[in-house]
């Protein structure tokens, strides 16, 4: 299977997944995720019409960039450390995974400088794993309040990125939360705060996730392989 095979592939289990789900196929987008792969994979991917790339490691992400002459568009959906803020600065379109107020001051102040505004998704740890990074779902109003007041940044929507589960259904409940987190959001209309985007879903189970309302589904092996 090439890449192309495995990008046709998938596309069609999400317009079967939203078939399913009664859904717009356009309201699904697909992020390819070739953190551990190089560039020449990602042009790959680019010339077979996929546009939207998501990375998880800033340093990576800044190299390979470099290297990708495609126009492509790049999401950072990994653990971000606020002194690497600066390295996205004007190279991401969205950042998926602000999980605390000194990360979204520092996302501020860099787009500020740039007169640009960040355009951001709160990541919510509903499985309450250690391990995970993501606010703690009681904590999550409270932070929506705080960043949407900083003047150069955007909330559009929640990220999660639950337990694993050997057994794809069973993380169901946990994109079904997600859900409704963002719509308690809505519904609270708080200003910039806009709950346009759920990404969630990964090779294993984004089809589950798009019947539970999906926007964004970030897919890494089931495009590009095993990571070493
Ligand atoms: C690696 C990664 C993915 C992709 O995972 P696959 O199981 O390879 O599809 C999705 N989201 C995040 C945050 C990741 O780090």
């Amino acid at each position: 299977m090439t890449i192309q095979d495995n990008l046709r592939q998938i596309q069609l289990q999400i317009a079967a997944a939203c078939a399913r789900a009664g859904r717009d196929p356009a309201s699904v987008r697909l992020v390819a995720v070739a953190k551990l792969k190089p560039a020449s994979l990602i042009e790959e991917a680019a010339a077979a019409g996929q546009r939207l790339f998501g990375e998880s490691y800033v340093q990576e992400f800044t190299a390979k960039a470099e290297q990708v002459r495609s126009a492509v568009e790049w999401h950072f959906i990994g653990a971000l450390q606020t002194n690497k803020v600066k390295y996205l600065r004007g190279k991401v379109r969205l950042i998926h995974s602000v999980d605390r107020l000194s990360l979204a001051q520092e996302i501020d102040r860099q787009w500020r400088r740039q007169g640009a505004i960040a355009d951001i998704l709160l990541q919510v740890n509903l499985g309450e794993e250690e391990s995970k990074s993501g606010t703690e779902e009681a904590a999550l109003v409270d932070l929506a309040r705080q960043v949407a007041q900083l003047p150069n940044l955007r909330i559009r929507g929640l990220m999660t990125l639950p337990p694993w589960f050997e057994v794809a259904e069973e993380v169901r409940p946990f994109f079904r939360r997600l859900r409704q987190l963002a719509e308690e959001l809505q519904r609270l209309a708080i200003p910039g705060v806009d709950m346009a985007e759920l990404s969630m879903g990964m090779s294993h189970d984004f089809e589950i996730a798009i019947e539970e309302g999906a926007t964004l589904v970030r897919v890494g092996t089931a495009i590009f392989g095993q990571r070493e």
